[in-house]
């Protein structure tokens, strides 16, 4: 199987002032295509800084992160950047949607970053609308739906690009539990039909089954990784 993220000896250092915070430990970490991996840990332990150095979404103090056998470092940061709309989708724990853009613009924005023309990606919308179960709500705005529906306008936005790899931080963590359990079975869907590989990073045990492979970070060392 394709590795479509490998990721060799990182660290990261934040520096606050005089203080440096030794975040991640020397990371070798491996996902291979069409897998759904689910990184835990304890609070504080480096799981979003990890997910945001895979996304390109932050850098690495040293250590090598590849994308599709792409090396980020190698890259400009005009070319990160279409990596990660093209090759990446993002979804956050707030959803982080623009308030006041609608359903469907909200989908929309990663083509209109990219400069992209709007009407080629219309049946792509109509879709993603469809299997995220809000095709009645396309003109509405975030404030006039439930978390989990906005929940679900962000993962419409993160496969608009239909993009190898989805990264979710804490995606349910907003969510009470049934609505958690819908947004789970989607992302199974979304790896299983649209054989997306997908990385979360979750508290929750529950949600961690419905991936293939376990992976488990005290502070900044990765403890255990299972498949
Ligand atoms: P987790 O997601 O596992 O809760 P994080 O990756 O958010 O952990 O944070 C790991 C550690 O790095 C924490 O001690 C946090 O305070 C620190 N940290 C995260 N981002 C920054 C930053 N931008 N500057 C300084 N320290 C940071
Ligand atoms: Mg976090």
């Amino acid at each position: 199987m394709k590795n479509v993220i490998e990721i060799t000896n990182l660290n990261k250092i934040f520096k606050a002032g005089k203080e440096e915070v030794h975040v991640l430990k020397d990371i070798n970490l491996n996902i291979e295509e069409g897998s759904f991996a689910s990184i835990m840990g304890p609070s504080g332990g480096g799981k979003s800084t990890l997910l945001y150095i895979m996304g390109g979404l932050d850098n690495p103090s040293s250590g090598n992160i590849k994308i599709n056998g792409k090396e980020f470092s190698l890259m400009s940061d005009k070319e990160k950047s279409v990596v990660r709309r093209r090759n990446l989708g993002f979804v956050f724990q707030f959803y982080n949607l623009v308030p006041n853009l609608s359903v469907e613009e909200n989908i929309l924005l990663p083509v209109l970053l990219d400069g992209k023309k709007l009407t080629r990606q219309k049946e792509t919308l109509d879709e993603l609308l469809d299997i995220v179960e809000l095709t009645h709500r396309r003109k509405h705005t975030p404030r006039e739906l439930s978390g989990g529906q906005q929940q679900r306008v962000a993962i419409a936005r993160a496969l608009i690009n239909n993009p190898e790899v989805i990264l979710a931080d804490e995606p349910i963590g907003n969510l009470d539990s049934k609505t958690g359990t819908e947004v789970m079975n989607l992302f199974q869907r979304i790896n299983k039909e649209k054989n997306k590989t997908i990385v979360q990073v979750t508290h929750s045990h529950e949600s961690a089954q419905y991936g293939s492979m376990i992976i488990n970070i005290k502070d900044g060392k990765i403890v255990s990784a299972s498949e």
